[in-house]
């Protein structure tokens, strides 16, 4: 028999799609990803990009306050963080990003979703049903892939999200997980970083929030950003800018990370956009946040994607693709708002085009 509706992903458009399928008895099964390497080195470990970031301050419902006793009751003790039953103080002032992807899976959970810890690895959706072709973890080795039992379904939501840039120069390639990051909220606490002079790269709202959370721990945290106004929203800006451990290098370009096989990373060769002139800085760490790629390359020529790799909407306020009966959510279909609310609002949407379809088909 093949599924009603597959899911693929574990973000909050995952979640949202989850919660509203499941509560129109659709029993969905979804992919939340596989924990391996690979997906943890590209930042696609299961649920998502929030799970690497910090306070969540802009998603409507969780203002300043406890949420200890909150998350204590909500969640079954397996899964609620360390802090929650030790004495430990709450990290944030409200909901920080891991503990909000949590509750989400757990309500999706609640309403009788199911959930395999594994990737879909490629997909023929020339076929009806759909065939999907999972990944198979344990049998896999040496970071090769292996499929798993194929499945069809009669319907799909595509909300596999993005993940962090790198620049791709060979030395950030040698230094990953030796002091080149893209995730300073997985990484930051880390001993090679504690009390040394950390670079963040980048202008957005993420290198703001990956260079202010790493002043925690860093002595310095040089802010490298290729021209002389950031991106990020004004509110971030003004935390950066008057944070005193956070020192702006404009107009400056990463061109090299210096290091050595014993220590790591040990400095950055920094270029000028303006002239010639280059500089290094002696530091123990570099993040990257220069934005995003979208988790797409399992599609690859099953479904219309644009010149960056996002699934294309076909209709404007549905999530329809150019395949009839797979829908796509979230920010792997979104590059302009790429927010957790507005994911959670499309993951709700595919949902229910998913259903209307179904319906219209005699399928539910
Ligand atoms: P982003 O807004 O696209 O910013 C990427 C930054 O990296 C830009 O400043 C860009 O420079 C720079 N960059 C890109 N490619 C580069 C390269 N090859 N070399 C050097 N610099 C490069 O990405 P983001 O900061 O990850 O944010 C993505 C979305 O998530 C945004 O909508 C943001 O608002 C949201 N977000 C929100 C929060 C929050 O509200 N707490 C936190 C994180 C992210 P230019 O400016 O010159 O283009």
């Amino acid at each position: 028999m093949p599924e009603k509706v597959v899911i693929i992903g574990s973000g909050p458009a995952a979640w949202s799609a989850a919660i509203y399928a499941a509560r129109a008895n659709l029993k969905p099964l979804v992919f939340e990803g596989a924990v391996n390497q690979e997906n943890y080195l590209n930042g696609t470990l299961p649920l998502g990009q929030l799970a690497l970031t910090t306070e969540v301050e802009n998603y409507p419902g969780f203002p300043e306050g406890s949420s200890r006793e909150y998350l204590r009751t909500a969640l079954p003790s397996e899964v609620q963080p360390d802090w929650v039953q030790s004495n430990k103080p709450q990290p944030s002032r409200g909901i920080n990003g891991p503990e909000m992807m949590v509750l989400m899976r757990q309500q999706a959970v609640n309403f009788g979703t199911r959930i395999v810890t594994e990737d879909i690895l490629r997909v023929d959706f020339g076929a009806y049903p759909f065939v999907l072709f999972p990944s198979d973890t344990a049998s896999e080795s040496e970071g090769q892939r292996v499929e798993g039992t194929r499945l069809e379904a009669l319907a799909v939501i595509v909300a596999t999200g993005a993940r962090a840039n790198y620049l791709g120069l060979a030395s950030e390639n040698r230094f990953k997980n030796y002091g080149v990051s893209a995730c300073a909220v997985c990484d930051g606490a880390l001993p090679r970083f504690r009390n040394k002079p950390l670079v963040v790269v980048g202008g957005g709202d993420s290198a703001v929030e990956e260079a202010t959370y790493l002043t925690k721990y860093a002595s310095t945290v040089y802010l490298v950003h290729r021209r002389d106004e950031l991106r990020a929203s004004k509110i971030m800006q003004q935390r950066a800018l008057t944070n005193p451990k956070i020192s702006m290098k404009w107009n400056r370009v990463l061109l090299d990370v210096l290091g050595d096989d014993k220590d790591g990373v040990t400095g950055a060769r920094l270029g000028s956009t303006l002239d010639s002139g280059k500089e290094e800085v002696a530091v123990s760490g570099v993040f990257l946040a220069i934005g995003h790629t979208p988790n797409t390359t399992f599609l690859s020529g099953q479904v219309e994607l644009d010149e960056a790799g996002y699934i294309r909407w076909t209709q404007p306020q549905r999530t329809y693709t150019s395949v009839e009966g797979v829908f796509a959510a979230g920010d792997v279909a979104d590059s302009y708002y790429r927010q957790a609310v507005t994911a959670a609002g499309t993951g709700c949407m595919a949902a229910l085009d998913a259903e209307r379809w179904l319906a219209s088909r005699g399928e539910h």
